[in-house]
This record gives structure tokens, sequence and C-alpha cells, in this order.
């Protein structure tokens, strides 16, 4: 079965999501995928828009799109447009359900003043310091602050004029008034407003005072009567205050917050921060730098998108923290791309092949099925004449025992070609390096098999050197040379400096010319076309090796 049909495994929230709707609680699901405008989505946005949109679409709901834009400082149009591009690139559609936290800036706000008048939330001026000192520790108890017993009015009038721009930031903040003694610190008056005096992507200069994480994000739920809030781990302790918060206002409904494990993953990292500082120190090529978690350098590579929802899908929703090997990123890749991929001959670190007895100027047009199983996919022609490249690694001049490629007086099969043997090696008279074989070929093969029965016991890949595509080709590694990068204070001395790999002399068969889809280069991986490249200028990108070559590392070592 494909693995994009199989049908979606059961998890704990989607058990919970049953029941509800079993005991008639809702009448359809609604969930929300809510990012924050100020980064690029990684491999981890997925597992939850993976989540979010499939129970959606699993039980007949629907699901938000919400940018959580409520800190204008970080925020910017250009993440808005990534975000969008890369949900709908990963298969979802949030149709005309998309919306803002500040689309409730308004509402927010006069939930606010509610919270005033029934004696719920207050304005505080302690200094950002003093803030800290009389909020405790987690085995002291917070001391209430000295404007804890403002009136409702004068906390009123002190709001509105916070509003209106009166006073500088950090003046003042509005606090809930929960419990300063409350073992979960979250609860000990946590602030709802800030001022900052920021123009905003979307209000401008419409205010200068803005809503809390918190605060905005449990309201805008309720408001758009999102049925289950679905959030990482690190919101746990945060729960007490989303429900408390909807439990003192007139909202339409109160949504359920569910916690799940956030996607961790080996070799790279994750943290918004820290792919910023990748990005902005220059360390990688951009948001979407083939190397990075990133939506859209898992795209660039050529990862489809079937093979992230598989991998989501296999990684499961638990509340157990743990980090997933990128192997097997690499596996749902592979098992997507071996079904999807047309198979093609590229030739990477070229080596000249010039076949002394076959007709200078004569080609020859060898059909090539385009797919192994798949013959629905069809067959190209591929040119074949006297100048041939191959592989520099497929021939050794005194090759060990268990080599099967080509050596001095070896013979070998060229792949839909024919049988060919190495009669002389040129070699560079300075350095000593091979730069040319002078083979025979035996015409009798065509097609692969020798009448006779006699056997070869190597295949190669080769690209006819009269018709063949010059390109760049680049090869990825590990970000990190370290599983765990993000665990490490001084994470960027631990970049792999073999992460990348640029070969600008490879030469492809002509059916590549034009780029087009990802392919299946023969004993080679997966490769996909680079946006870099130009007409005549063609540039590769290798999406993934065909097995897992670090499997055989750790075997060996
Ligand atoms: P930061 O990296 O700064 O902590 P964030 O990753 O939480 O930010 P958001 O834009 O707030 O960024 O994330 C949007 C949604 O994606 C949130 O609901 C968040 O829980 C979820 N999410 C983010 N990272 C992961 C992850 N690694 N695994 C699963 N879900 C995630
Ligand atoms: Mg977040």
């Amino acid at each position: 079965m494909n693995a994009a049909d199989r049908p979606p495994s059961s998890n704990f929230i989607r058990q919970i999501v049953e029941q509800d709707l079993a005991a008639g609680k809702h009448r359809a699901v609604v969930t929300r995928f809510p990012p924050e405008p100020n980064g690029y989505l990684h491999i981890g946005h997925a597992k939850s828009i993976c989540l979010n949109f499939g129970l959606a679409r699993d039980f007949g709901g629907v699901c938000h799109l919400r940018f959580d834009d409520t800190n204008p400082a970080k925020e910017e149009v250009e993440f808005v447009q990534a975000i969008e591009r890369d949900v709908r690139w990963l298969g979802f559609d949030w149709g005309d359900r998309r919306f803002h936290a500040s689309d409730y800036f308004e509402q927010l706000y006069d939930f606010a003043c509610h919270l005033i008048r029934t004696g719920k939330a207050y304005v505080c001026s302690l200094s950002a310091e003093d803030t800290r000192a009389y909020r405790g520790t987690l085995t002291e108890p917070g001391r209430d602050s000295p404007y804890r017993t403002r009136t409702a009015d004068e906390n009123l009038d002190l709001f509105t004029r916070m509003r209106a721009g009166e006073f500088a930031d950090g003046a003042h903040v509005l606090r809930a008034r929960i419990d300063m003694a409350s073992p979960n610190l979250n609860l000990r008056d946590p602030v709802l407003y800030r001022i900052k005096h920021a123009p905003h992507p979307i209000t401008g200069n419409a205010w200068c005072v803005y809503p809390m994480y918190d605060y905005a994000h449990c309201v805008s739920d309720a408001l758009e009567g999102i049925t289950h809030s679905l959030c990482t781990l690190e919101f746990e302790d945060h729960r007490a205050l989303y429900d408390w918060i909807l439990d003192q206002l007139p909202v339409p409904c109160h949504p359920r917050q569910i916690e799940f494990s956030r996607l961790n993953l080996s070799y790279t990292v994750m943290s918004k921060r820290r792919l910023h500082e990748l990005v902005t120190g220059r360390h990688v090529n951009g948001w979407d730098d083939p190397r990075l978690p990133t939506l859209s350098g898992l795209r660039r590579r050529g990862v489809p998108a079937a093979a992230i929802r598989d991998f989501c899908e296999r990684v499961g929703v638990t509340r157990k923290e743990n980090v997933i090997d990128l192997v097997q990123l690499e596996t749902c890749t592979r098992e997507a791309l071996e079904q999807s991929a047309p198979r093609a001959l590229a030739v990477l670190r070229p080596l000249k092949v010039v076949i002394e007895n076959y007709p200078a100027g004569q080609v020859e047009w060898l059909d090539a099925p385009n797919h192994p199983q798949r013959p629905e996919l069809g067959s190209r022609q591929l040119p074949f004449g006297r100048e041939l490249y191959i592989e520099r690694d497929d021939f050794m001049l005194d090759p060990p025992k268990g080599f099967h490629r080509l050596a001095p007086g070896r013979e070998v099969r060229l792949r839909f070609a024919y049988f060919i043997r190495c009669e002389q090696v040129v070699t560079d008279p300075v350095s000593g390096e091979v730069t040319q074989l002078i083979c025979s070929y035996d015409p009798a093969t065509r097609g692969g098999n020798a009448p006779d029965g006699r056997k070869v016991k190597g295949t190669l890949h080769w690209v006819d050197a009269a018709h063949a595509v010059t390109a760049e080709v680049r090869l990825y590694d590990r970000l990190f040379s370290v599983p765990d990068p993000a665990g490490q204070d001084d994470y960027l001395s631990l970049l792999n400096p073999q992460s990348l790999q640029v070969l600008q002399d490879c030469r492809l068969e002509p059916s590549l010319a034009q780029g087009g889809e990802a392919r299946q280069f023969e004993r080679l991986g997966y490769f996909a076309p680079d946006p870099d490249s130009r007409p005549g200028a063609p540039v590769w990108n290798r999406t993934v090796s065909l097995r897992d070559t670090w499997a055989k590392v750790a075997a060996r070592g």
C-alpha cells in the first residue's frame, strides 16, 4: 500500500475527539494551527499542522489558520506568506478561515476592561525588576504588588490612558488578579497587556498596548469556536491560566486545551531563535537552505510533501518527550520517491571513456524504461556513442578483492547498452591521475546480455559525452556533526563542515536538461532540480542517497 493511502493510526487526542463527538459535546470538530509569523515553518510545525488539519479532515470538521500576531516587533509579512505557502504545499487548505489574533484586538481590549470591572485585573506599575522580585520562586510564594489594591475606576482610567499612548513602554502593565502564592507561577498575577509603541503589520499605529500570548490565545480560540486547542507540552502549566481567563469572561465557548510532545529531530536544531541565528549569521544560505529542517528547505531539497505527512503519521502523537532519528525522515523520503521518481543516468565525477572499436560520429538511441516497476511511466531514448563518461569511483587501477567494477583488462556492463572491456589506461604524466580509459565494446551484447552466456559482475551507469548536459550537483549531509546540537551551548561550533558539497562538472543524460520533476539517478540517489538552475546550466540537489549510508557506517564501526 502506498504510504499516503494508509489510514491514520489512532492516538490519545484522536480518542478524546471521538469520545467528545460520541457524547454529543460538539456538533463538529474545530481545530486551529496558530503560528507566530516570526520565522519559517519547520518539520516540527508539520507535526502540528498534520495533527490539526488531519483531525478536521477525518472528522468532517474545519481547521483554522490563525496568525498569532501579538508581538509586532518580531513579525514580518515575508513570514506570513512563507507560512501560507508551506501549509498549502503540505497539502492542507484552510479555505476562508484565515484569522489573526489582531482581528480580535478590540474584543480583547473590551474583555480586559470587563476583567478590570469585575476585579479580576489591575494595572501594575512595578518596574520589570521589582515585578520579578515580587514574583517569588518555585519554592517561595510571591508577594502582592502594592498596586494590586487599585480600585476598578482607577484601573480603568489608567488602562484607557495606556491605550491612548500617554505612557512609555514598560511604565505600566495590566495583570490578572489571581494568586501570588499559587504553586503554579503562571497564576501569580500574570501580565495580560504591555505597552509597546511599535507599528503592527496589520493594525499599523492603531495600538500601543498589545495582549500577551496567554491572554490572546485562549480568547481567540473561544471566539472562533475552537473545540480542541492542541499545543505542545511546554504549555501544560499554562492550561490553568487558559481555563481561568475563559472562566472569567462571557465567551461563547470554552475550548479544551490538550498538550502533546514536540517533535525533535537529531542532527539539527528546530527552535526559531537558532534557525534565525543560522540564517542571519549566514551559516546556511537562507531559510530554504536544503540542509535546514524548514519546510521550504525540505521542499527545495526535493522531499515530497507526502513523505513529510507520512513521517508525521509514523512519529505519532504522544505525551512522551523524544528525539526522532533523522534516518526516519530519510526512510519516508526514499519510500515516497522510490514510487514516484522516474529513473535517469547521471555521472557526478566524470571519467572519460573512449570506445576504440566504435565508429566515430555514430550515435545509437537505446531504449531505457523510466521506472523498473511502473511500465506506465514509459521509456526514453538514451544516446550512445564512441565517447562516454563513467563515474570515477567505478574504475580502479589496482582493485582490491570484491571490487566488481571496471579495472584494467576487465569487462563490465553499461546499463541498457553494451559490455565494455578496459584495454588501456591513460594517466597524467605529472600527477599520475587517470584521465581517460580506452575500452572496446562487444556489439553482440546490445541491451546488456551476451549471446554466448558469459557474465560480468558489474553494471555501471554512464552518459554519452556528445549529448551530455553539464550540471552542478549539490550533495548534502547532516547540518551538525552531533546528534543533539540544540542541547549544546556553543552549538555553532558543531556545524558539520562537510554538510554541503558542490560538484560543478557533472554530466547528465540529455532528458535532464530541462530540470522538471524529482528523479532517481541510478545508483546515486534521488535528486531534484534547484531553483538556481539557468537555461543550459541546470543545478540539481541530492534529496537523499539510495540507501541509509549511515547504517553502513555504524555497522562497520
Ligand atoms: P519557538 O520555536 O520560538 O518556541 P514555536 O515553534 O512554538 O516557537 P509557533 O509559531 O508558536 O512557534 O508554533 C505554532 C504551532 O506549532 C504551535 O501550536 C506549536 O505548539 C507548534 N509547534 C512548534 N514547534 C513544534 C514541534 N517541534 N513539534 C510539534 N509542534 C510544534
Ligand atoms: Mg510558540
